[in-house]
């Protein structure tokens, strides 16, 4: 049997992974130097490194471990398909049971009459997928000069080259020759970095009066999608003021586009409802979903979409597809994943009790002096780090400087907690307990106190 079990020192396998192993965006050089954190094993919220030391995950992985570490329903739900049949293909007109169940489950959870799943392995593939579905709807239903696609910037759909066309990230688009075209990008509703002197409301408002603003300059009937995450979260977790969504989804209905709800990170729990669809308010006609569907386990992911473009598209042939569109060993981990966040009542959970214990904990960060705001839907939720409150003041650094010292700061006293630029982030695993919370909140106040005092002696303030 290949040999994982670890028997060398820290120092050698950081050496190892400096010389042969590529990191996602990650400084390859910068890295080499420092040498990788190596994580060897987790149970329920909690890493251990090899090291040995205990680190509270406060992302859930990369806002994904919904379920939390070590769960042996899944591990037994893996072993025992892998016996039965570790793969088939769902191309040509045939199927397994773990697919046509996990489909099945899907449309049941789903809100409205999202009750078709085309199946990927990860959310960049599923929005991949999405730009190709949108585009070939339009064309079969005999409108093929509908094929602009506006998304917003700041925005994160995926690495692939479609998904990071869909995506608003400025430094992704700079490398590899992106976007592809037709692909047009609005403002973000972040009030805290954009609002200026406007009301959050009015901000919201102006926000998504962009959207239809884009679509008029278009020309409505060359627009195809509207694609954007209920809550953007790698773009640094920022939640829209109460007036952006009702507005958006006013002008998605009168210019009848399609609206794409990326549910990568905001589906099965994160919000406090199964979708962050259904906690924004908004009739999505299709969700991108990954991650949390199978709480990370396995790669798994799809676009759930309304019966009518499943209508639409079944009336001809879609020539799309991945070798593992609903892999049965990754779908029927998904499908016992759904099990448990469903009969462990973990999503009712978030909604009623642990949500609101946290979201009163991390609100209460606010009080910090370096921290301006602090924003949580459910169990995703982001401060902003400033030198002045009051002026909503940036740091005499480049953006990201002062988060970088304060995610160190958080590593150093075992808590994972990202930076985005100056804000902080938090996702932790859906089945955090109350006193695990209040570790996190401790654990994160005191990496800020020591990153204010880091932050003022370089001269930051
Ligand atoms: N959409 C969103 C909203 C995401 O957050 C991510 C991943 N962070 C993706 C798509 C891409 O998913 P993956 O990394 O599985 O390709």
């Amino acid at each position: 049997m290949a040999q994982l079990t670890n028997t060398r020192p820290t120092a050698e396998l950081q050496a190892l992974d400096a010389a042969h192993h590529m990191h996602p965006f990650t400084h390859g050089a910068e890295l080499g130097q420092k040498g990788a954190r190596i994580i060897t094993s987790a149970d329920g919220c909690w890493l251990t490194d090899s090291e040995g030391n205990r680190i509270l995950d406060g992302m859930a992985g990369l806002w994904c471990v919904n379920i939390g570490y070590g769960r042996q329903e899944l591990v037994d739900s893996a072993t025992r398909q892998m016996s039965e049949l570790p793969f088939y293909n769902t191309f040509f007109q045939t199927s397994h049971l773990p697919a046509i169940q996990l489909a099945e489950r899907l449309a049941q959870l789903a809100p409205g009459d999202l009750d078709h799943v085309f199946f990927a392995s990860s959310g960049s593939e599923a929005n991949d997928t999405n730009i190709r579905l949108v585009r070939t709807y339009w064309e079969m239903k005999g409108e093929p000069q509908r094929r602009a696609i506006i998304s917003r910037w700041n925005a994160y759909h995926g690495s692939s080259v479609g998904s990071g066309s869909l995506g608003g990230m400025k430094g992704m688009h700079a490398q590899g020759g992106l976007p592809i075209p037709d692909i047009h990008h609005i403002d973000q509703p972040n009030w805290w970095s954009e609002g200026g002197e406007m009301s959050e409301h009015d901000f919201g408002i102006a926000r998504a009066r962009q959207l239809e603003e884009k679509i008029l300059e278009l020309g409505p009937e060359n627009v195809a999608a509207f694609i954007a995450e209920p809550v953007q979260g790698a773009g640094g977790v920022i939640v829209p003021p109460e007036s952006y969504w009702p507005e958006v989804s006013r002008i998605v209905k009168e210019y009848g586009i399609l609206l794409i709800a990326d549910e990568v990170i905001c589906g099965f729990g994160r919000t406090g409802n199964w979708f962050g669809s259904q906690t924004v308010g908004i009739e999505p006609d299709i969700m991108t979903v990954a991650k949390g569907l199978s709480s990370g386990y396995l790669p798994i992911g799809g676009s759930i979409v309304s019966s009518d473009v499943a209508s639409v598209i079944g009336g001809g042939e879609f020539n799309h597809g991945y070798t593992y569109s609903g892999h049965p060993v990754a779908a029927a981990v998904a499908l016992e994943n759904l099990r448990l966040l469903d009969e462990e009542g973990i999503v009712t959970r978030v909604r009623e009790e642990t949500g609101p214990y946290l979201k009163e904990k991390f609100e209460s960060l606010a009080e910090h002096p370096m921290v301006g705001e602090a924003k949580i839907v459910g169990m995703m939720g982001s401060i902003a780090l400033t030198p002045d409150k009051a002026r909503r003041a940036a740091f005499k650094a480049d953006a990201g400087t002062v988060g970088y010292l304060c995610r160190e700061r958080c590593f150093a006293n075992n808590l994972v907690m990202r930076h985005v630029g100056d804000r902080m982030i938090i996702s932790p695993p859906l089945v955090i307990s109350k006193e695990e919370i209040d570790a996190l909140i401790a654990r994160a106040w005191k990496s800020l106190d020591e990153a204010m005092v880091e932050a003022k002696e370089n001269g930051l303030f």
